[in-house]
């Protein structure tokens, strides 16, 4: 990597070369890590209009790269600008709906007119190229809008999910030192509308950066404001110069910095740059979702705030000039079947959700969305954790009609975009329920061992990515000593994402869990979600979360904890048929010593499950950062669960397993 090479012979490569090379996937796979740099050219020259040109594809000192160096670009102008040119300005960009039902279309060139006058308001506020700003903004068309505008003028922005609190802000915005936050008075959630502001006010007051705050009237009544500090968007948008023009950036100027989900410790700063991420979020949406501007309306029904809504509602999509759809509220508001509706209603091609969801669909049953046409649709995809291959059935059969694909994409905020998936933009792979498949064209991922060395087919190990990527993070925000520590000194000049993966005999591979999650018992090693998937697998089971609990005998024992799906009875009884029904799919080591039942489980606010949450209760030690989790009950129920099986143990003797 780094290496030198002759932009000036890679400059020879015909621009309509085709996108996907003729032969088999695997061999476009092959062909991709054989010249990388060839590779990628060949992409960001068709996806992106440079306003100035790179001199080399890849730069900068490992693992420091610079992706399309001396390159300029412009994300605003990519998304919107370069469609309206072409004549495409009239198409959707978004048909958004609001929870309560109000609904609103905006075409590709009223986007582009909203995001010139915000980028014109953000100009007279006196930001430039390389500012910071914060979003704590629902999901409203002004979101996306905001996020181009900043990109417009190259001021880095940085959304925080609007459910976090004023706590979880504060921290965002004082490590990034944001000048202003962009917010809204307020969003409609399961049914009532949920002031935003306030969250805010409060969040500022410890935040001596922020000189004004910005907010979106998305309520109805009149919004409070602040002498001096707070300027409604609306007003402002009135004096508003009606164009802006791009600012033609360096490809790693920072796009945008995002912190992680949380679920193994305190937030990371992951900081992306424009030219790279642009040309990885453009091909993934062709490779994996098969993109179709013309005809398709893409669902990525993720929050904005996560860095699947940053890649997936807003960067991809718009590059590749699709329509999607954006809501604002609850999948089951006001009744379980909400989500089909909106599917119906847009007609819906590609839906693009998290298992958490799926597992929460399921758990309310089939007449939902048998109640609705669901024909539309034609690709279906996951992301977030590891799909339970019992969810992937039923997505796929009852969602899907057992006709549309499912893609389970394996990312994370510091990859930008999606480096395991099926791909069939590019070809038809058989699927294999519960397993990412391949790494994308140009993605070197590979399992190793302790060692990091590639381990064999069947030998469980440690994921890991052996060259850079475009969309990859060029750094965490102020602190890149723990870049070089987190990411590249467990294998050094490897990527370890930190999660633990198997190869099968196809070379397919199959997500285990977290490596740090992993378990260790009576010498063998288990993935979290090996379990989990024979615990899910059991048909009263909506969710399962595994942890190891330290044992004075057998070092670690396994703890389960289960929710049930509706209608599914409770007791003893069921708990024992769950460690049978785990002891007979993976034999008695994998058998958990305990199956409690609850009735939510510590999950992150983009609702990934927080083991480390359980596993630090199971083991009497301190919970740690709770700043990303999304119910506190949750914690105390686990508590609970393992104190009454203490007082149990203790009035009896226990029952061998
Ligand atoms: P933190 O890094 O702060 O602990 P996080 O890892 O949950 O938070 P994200 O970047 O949102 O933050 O999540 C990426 C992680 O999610 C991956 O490392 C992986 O563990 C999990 N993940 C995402 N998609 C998949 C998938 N398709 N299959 C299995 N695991 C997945
Ligand atoms: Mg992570």
């Amino acid at each position: 990597m780094g290496e030198e090479e002759e932009a000036s012979k890679q400059g020879s490569l015909p621009f309509d070369e085709r996108y996907v090379p003729t032969g088999t996937y695997r061999e476009t796979l092959a062909r991709s890590l054989q010249d990388p740099e060839r590779f990628w050219k060949q992409l960001a020259l068709r996806e992106l209009h440079w306003s100035h040109p790179f001199t080399r594809v890849i730069g900068g000192r490992a693992p420091f790269w610079k992706w399309f160096e001396g390159g300029e670009t412009n994300a605003s102008y990519n998304c919107l600008d370069r469609h309206v040119e072409a004549g495409r300005g009239g198409r959707v960009a978004y048909h958004w709906e609001g929870e309560p039902g109000e609904r609103r279309t905006i075409t590709y060139r009223e986007l582009l007119s909203l995001v010139e006058r915000i980028a014109g308001v953000l100009r007279g506020l006196g930001l430039r190229q390389g500012d910071r700003i914060a979003l704590y903004l629902p999901m409203v068309p002004e979101t996306p809008a905001v996020m181009l505008a900043a990109a417009r003028l190259g001021i880095g922005f940085t959304t925080v999910f609007s459910g976090f609190s004023a706590e979880a802000l504060a921290g965002r915005i004082q490590d990034c030192g944001a000048r202003i936050v962009v917010t809204a008075d307020g969003t409609y959630r399961r049914g009532r509308f949920l002031p935003l502001k306030p969250i805010v006010d409060q969040a500022v007051d410890r935040c001596p950066s922020i000189e004004k705050v910005l907010v979106v009237r998305r309520g109805p009544d009149p919004v409070p404001l602040r002498e001096g500090r707070d300027l409604l968007l609306e007003d402002e948008l009135k004096s508003a110069p009606a164009h802006q023009p791009p600012v033609a950036l360096p490809s790693d100027q920072l796009l945008y910095l995002l912190y992680t989900s949380g679920t193994t410790g305190k937030p990371k700063g992951v900081v992306h740059g424009t030219g790279g991420y642009l040309v990885h979020a453009a091909s993934t949406m062709r490779w994996v979702f098969d993109a179709k501007p013309e005809t398709d309306t893409f669902w990525c029904a993720a929050d904005i705030g996560w860095v699947t809504g940053h890649t997936y509602i807003v960067f991809g999509p718009l590059l590749v000039g699709l329509t999607s759809v954006l809501y604002e509220g609850a999948f089951d508001i006001p009744s379980p079947d909400r989500i089909w509706s909106l599917v119906e209603r847009y007609g819906v091609s590609t839906l693009y959700t998290s298992p958490t969801a799926i597992r929460s669909l399921m758990k309310h049953g089939n007449e939902w969305p048998r109640s609705h046409d669901l024909s539309s649709l034609r690709l279906l995809g996951s992301v977030g954790e590891a799909i339970n291959p019992a969810a992937w059935e039923w997505y796929y059969r009852e969602i899907g009609g057992e006709r549309c694909p499912i893609v389970d994409t394996w990312w994370q905020t510091e990859t930008g975009g999606i480096l395991i998936s099926p791909a069939p933009g590019l070809a038809t792979l058989p699927l294999k329920p519960g397993s990412a498949t391949l790494p994308l064209p140009g993605i070197d991922a590979d399992v190793v061992g302790d060692d990091g060395r590639s381990v064999p087919p069947g030998t469980k190990g440690l994921l890991v990515v052996r060259r850079p990527w475009p969309g990859m993070f060029l750094t965490l925000y102020n602190d890149p000593k723990r870049y070089q520590e987190v990411y590249f000194s467990r294998f050094p000049g490897l990527y370890y994402p930190g999660d633990y993966a198997v190869r099968d005999p196809d070379g397919y591979f199959w997500l285990l869990g977290r490596a740090d999650e992993v378990l260790k018992v009576a010498g063998h090693r288990l993935g979290t979600i090996e379990i989990e998937d024979a615990l899910v697998s059991f048909p009263a089971v909506a969710e399962a979360a595994v942890v190891g609990q330290r044992d004075p005998v057998k070092g670690e024992v396994i703890a389960a904890f289960v929710t049930l799906r509706s209608g599914a009875v409770p007791g003893p009884s069921l708990s024992e048929k769950l460690r049978a029904h785990v002891r007979e799919k993976l034999g008695p080591v994998a058998t958990p010593e305990a199956v409690h039942i609850v009735s939510g489980l510590p999950k992150t606010r983009s609702g990934k499950i927080m083991r480390r949450v359980i596993r630090s209760v199971a083991n009497h030690e301190s919970v740690g950062d709770l700043t990303t989790l999304e119910d506190e009950a949750t914690v105390d129920e686990v508590r609970k669960a393992f104190e009454d099986l203490r007082g149990a143990m203790s009035k009896e003797p226990p029952t061998s397993a």
